[in-house]
């Protein structure tokens, strides 16, 4: 891509209403824009970021088996009132429609997914079953200034799965904290497996919390053993497993799963019939992922005094193009012509920096703020050397490189 046709632009500075490192970084280089408080849009480069976190996820997903689908973000008041969580989700938004009628926008699906499965499951022979949406969540969380930490509208993956009994739903929870761990590290993070308390309606959850100084989570990690539990429900000052001494961490819970057991379904009579005839009810897992979260862990995380540093696995563009005195030299123009060319060939995402108004100081700024892997240069010198300049964005460290062996050495 053009850098000079993209939409967003980067900024001086820091948007000076904004404490969160996550939500400085992505403002000021144009990849979100703020509406209100928790309220994001995200523009074409901060799109793509997303969106490549959502293939990450749907990819271990389909791999355990989950089938996508997507549910309505507006649900009636009867299904909350049903479970208890009209009143009992406090940070559930409701909203009145015409001739009186209540709904409540998707804080969560259990009240749509469970009645939804009710329909389609009768008997043994339809269980194990896994559905799970990537969708627009909405909760009113009393002042969010974690940016994309803690949105009042944010991505989320849920997944929910239905099963014949307790073992069933035992061994699929063992593949999810594999799936978990799988998609955490495709992401570039080191996600610790928390013991918690559960959510409204579940005694005990594993958490996955990501260590960072800006967490809002306090994590208590044994230093000798590898246990981790929530500072929420733990009480006591060593390790219960083995006596060690117990660490405090500020860390970002990326994703959250439960087993319901079976409150959801006997709310809605969602019960089959086992292979001696018998009615039971089905057990119930949920599974959730803050995508949106995920990709402002990302940034807390992968970042330094000019900016952000993305992991190639979800970077926008994996190479940012610089030429450097183009306008004066028609071989720099034309070289880097050629070589935009030749990774666009090889399906290597690059974004040109074909401004010629600017100033070199500001595009290796810029470079550095936006954030891509790989940056190169070509300019008269690095052409007098005999090719392009590539340089890390996690390093220091430059070298020129010829240009035939500039793209093979990209594609690994
Ligand atoms: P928290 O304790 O941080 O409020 P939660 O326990 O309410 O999270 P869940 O209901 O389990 O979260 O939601 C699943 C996942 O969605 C969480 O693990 C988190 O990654 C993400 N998430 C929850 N609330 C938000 C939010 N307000 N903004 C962005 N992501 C969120
Ligand atoms: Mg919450």
């Amino acid at each position: 891509m053009y850098q000079s046709t993209l939409f967003s632009k980067t900024k001086k500075e820091t948007p000076p209403d904004e404490v969160s490192l996550n939500a400085q970084l992505l403002l000021q280089a144009g990849y979100v824009d703020k509406l209100v408080a928790g309220v994001y849009s995200y523009l074409p480069l901060g799109l793509k970021v997303l969106n490549n976190i959502q293939e990450i996820v749907r990819a271990e997903m389909n791999k355990i088996g989950g089938q996508e689908i997507l549910m309505p973000a507006l649900s009636p008041k009867a299904n909350w009132q049903k479970t208890g969580r009209w009143e009992g989700f406090d940070v559930l938004f409701k909203l009145k429609g015409s001739g009186d009628k209540e709904y409540a926008l998707g804080a969560s699906h259990e009240e749509v997914v469970t009645p939804l499965v009710d329909k389609y499951v009768n008997s043994y022979r339809d269980l194990p079953v896994s559905l799970y949406q990537i969708q627009t969540k909405f909760r009113d969380e009393p002042r969010p200034k974690s940016g994309l930490l803690r949105g009042r509208e944010f991505s989320m993956k849920d997944l929910y799965s239905f099963h014949r009994d307790q073992a069933d739903l035992d061994k699929y929870y063992e593949k999810f904290i594999a799936a978990y761990k799988n998609i955490f590290s495709r992401c570039g993070l080191d996600a610790k497996l928390v013991k918690s308390g559960g959510g409204t309606f579940s005694k005990f959850s594993d958490e996955f919390q990501v260590f960072t100084p800006h967490g809002e989570d306090i994590v208590f990690s044994c230093s000798k053993c590898d246990l981790h539990q929530n500072k929420e429900i733990f009480a006591g000052d060593k390790c219960p497993n083995c006596q060690g001494k117990l660490e405090e961490n500020k860390a970002i819970e990326v994703g959250n799963i439960f087993k319901l057991g079976s409150k959801y379904a006997k709310d809605f009579g969602l019960t089959y019939t086992d292979e001696k005839g018998q009615e039971q009810d089905v057990v119930m897992g949920c599974y959730g992922i803050g995508i949106s979260r995920l990709m402002g862990a990302i940034v807390e995380v992968h970042h330094d005094e000019a900016g952000i540093i993305w992991p190639a696995s979800i970077t926008p563009f994996k190479v940012h193009l610089i030429p450097i005195g183009a306008d004066k030299n028609d071989e720099v123009k034309s070289e880097t012509d050629k070589l935009y060319k030749a990774l666009q060939a090889k399906n290597i995402g690059v974004l040109y920096d074909d401004r010629l108004d600017m100033g070199v100081g500001q595009k290796l700024a810029d470079a550095d703020l936006l954030g891509m892997p790989v940056r190169l240069i070509i300019s008269a010198k690095t052409l007098e050397n005999g090719g392009c300049e590539v340089k890390r964005r996690d390093s220091d460290k430059v070298e020129i490189m010829p240009f035939d062996k500039l793209v093979e050495h990209l594609e690994k």
